[in-house]
C-alpha cells in the first residue's frame, strides 16, 4: 500500500531571523530523515492568520529590534505583568482564531510545532475547538532561545517541549511542566552546520572574498540590527590601520536594506570590505571566516560555535539574549563589548595571535550541538500518531 505524506505544521513568526532559520533547519532534518514522506508547512501564524495590529508583528519586530531599551520596555509591560498578558492573549487570540482555523483546516497536520514563544498557547485553543472540545493533535514547542527564556514559552499543556539549556529546562519546571514533557538537546541549527568542513579558500572564492587573507564577518541578525553601520566602519579602520591590505571584512547587512546600500557605496581605504544584503548559506559565510562580530542573536551564535568561530558579541537584545553572552563568554570562545572601538580592538588583537584564536576556536566546537536538530527531528516524527489509511488524517467536526 502507498502511505500518504504525513502532514507537519510549524507554527513560528519572523520576529528577527532565528525562528524561520530554525523552522528551515527542523524541516530540513525531518525531510532528510524520512525523505517523501513528510508535507511540512512552516507559517507565520501573526502574518498570515492575525488580523491588524498583530499582522505586523514582524516589522514592529524589525523597528523595535533597533532599540534594546525600546523592546525590554514592551516586553515588560506587555509580557510579564499577568493581567496585561492575559488580557493581550485574548485579543490575540480573537484577532488570530479564525485565520488559525482555516490555516488549520487547509494544512491538516497530524502535529503542530511551535517555535516562537508567541505562537505557544494558541494552536491548542484552536484545535480544542476545531476538534469539538478534545484535542486530538500533538502540540510540541521548540524553544529557539538559549538560556534567559521568556515564560510566555511554557505552556504545561503542551505534549512535549524541547528546550536548549538546562537554565530553560528549569524554568520550564517552573512553568508546570513535567519532567517526562521535556527533552534537552540543543537549539536546532540547520543540518549543514554539521557537515564535514572544506578548506576556507575555495569557500572565500564561492563567497565573492580573496581566498587567500584572513576574513573577518560581521553580521547583526536576520534584519541587520546593532548599528551596523558605525561598527564596519570602526572595524574596517581598525584592520586597516594594523594590518593594510592584508585582511577583509564581509559585513552581511540582512534585510537592512538601508545599511546595505550605505555601505555599498562606501570607498574603503588599506581593506577589502565585501557587503551583503540577506546571505544564504549562512554556513559558508561562517566556514570562510576566521572570526565573527554579532549581536547575541542564538542561532548565529550557535551556528558560529559550530564552525568553530570565535565569537566577539556587540550587543545583545534583551531579555531573550542576556544569556547568551555568558554562554559565550564564559564558555571561552569570545568576548563582549558595546563599544565599536574595543570590539575593534579585541578582533584586531584575535588576528595578530593565531594560537589564542585556535584555542577559542576548540572551545566554539566544544559548546556546539549541530546534531541537536535531528534529535529534535526524530523526536517529532515518532510522535506522528500511528497511519490509519481508511480515515482522513485531519477529522474535524464543523466549528
Ligand atoms: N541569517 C541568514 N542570512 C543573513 C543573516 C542572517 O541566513 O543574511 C540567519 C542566521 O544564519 C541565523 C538567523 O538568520 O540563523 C539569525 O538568527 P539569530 O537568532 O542570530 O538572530 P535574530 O535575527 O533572530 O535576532
Amino acid at each position: 500500500i502507498r502511505q500518504r505524506k504525513r502532514n507537519v505544521l510549524i507554527l513560528m513568526s519572523d520576529t528577527g531571523g532565528g525562528h524561520r532559520a530554525s523552522a528551515l533547519a527542523l524541516k530540513a532534518a525531518m525531510e532528510e530523515l524520512h525523505p517523501n514522506r513528510l508535507n511540512v508547512t512552516i507559517v507565520d501564524m501573526y502574518a498570515s492568520c492575525s488580523s491588524l495590529p498583530f499582522r505586523w508583528l514582524p516589522q514592529m519586530y524589525r523597528r523595535l529590534a533597533k532599540r534594546p531599551l525600546q523592546w525590554r520596555l514592551t516586553v515588560h509591560l506587555f509580557a510579564d505583568f499577568k493581567p496585561v498578558r492575559w488580557f493581550m492573549e485574548q485579543w490575540i487570540f480573537m484577532s488570530s482564531a479564525s485565520g488559525l482555523r482555516h490555516c488549520l483546516r487547509d494544512s491538516a497536520p497530524e502535529i503542530v510545532v511551535s517555535m516562537h514563544a508567541m505562537t505557544s498557547i494558541y494552536p491548542m485553543h484552536a484545535l480544542r475547538r476545531l476538534g469539538g472540545g478534545r484535542r486530538r493533535i500533538p502540540v510540541v514547542t521548540v524553544v529557539t532561545d538559549l538560556t534567559t527564556v521568556h515564560p510566555a514559552w511554557f505552556d504545561k499543556h503542551v505534549d512535549v517541549c524541547f528546550v536548549a539549556s538546562e537554565e530553560a529546562a528549569a524554568l520550564a519546571r517552573a512553568k508546570g511542566l513535567k519532567p517526562s514533557q521535556l527533552r534537552m538537546y540543543g537549539l536546532p541549527i540547520h543540518p549543514m552546520f554539521g557537515r564535514k568542513p572544506i578548506s576556507k579558500a575555495p569557500l572565500r572564492r564561492r563567497i565573492g572574498a580573496t581566498p587567500n587573507k584572513p576574513l573577518v564577518l560581521l553580521v547583526g541578525g536576520g534584519d541587520g540590527v546593532g548599528g551596523l553601520g558605525r561598527l564596519a566602519e570602526t572595524v574596517a579602520t581598525e584592520l586597516a590601520a594594523r594590518f593594510p591590505g592584508n585582511v577583509q571584512l564581509m559585513v552581511v547587512c540582512g534585510k537592512n536594506e538601508q545599511v546595505r546600500a550605505e555601505l555599498a557605496a562606501k570607498r574603503w581605504e588599506g581593506i577589502d570590505v565585501h557587503v551583503r544584503g540577506f546571505v544564504q548559506p549562512m554556513c559558508d559565510y561562517m566556514a570562510a571566516s576566521d572570526c565573527v562580530i554579532t549581536k547575541a542573536g542564538p542561532g548565529t551564535v550557535m551556528e558560529a560555535a559550530s564552525q568553530g568561530l570565535p565569537v566577539m558579541l556587540s550587543g545583545y537584545l534583551p531579555p531573550q539574549e542576556a544569556g547568551n553572552v555568558d554562554c559565550v563568554v564564559r564558555g571561552g570562545f569570545g568576548a563582549y563589548s558595546r563599544k565599536p572601538h574595543v570590539i575593534a580592538k579585541t578582533v584586531a588583537m584575535w588576528l595578530a595571535n593565531p594560537k589564542m584564536l585556535a584555542t577559542m576556536s576548540v572551545k566554539a566546537k566544544q559548546a556546539a550541538r549541530p546534531q541537536a536538530v535531528y534529535a529534535i527531528a526524530q523526536d517529532i516524527c515518532n510522535m506522528l500518531p500511528a497511519q490509519q489509511p481508511s480515515t482522513p488524517n485531519f477529522a474535524l467536526s464543523a466549528p
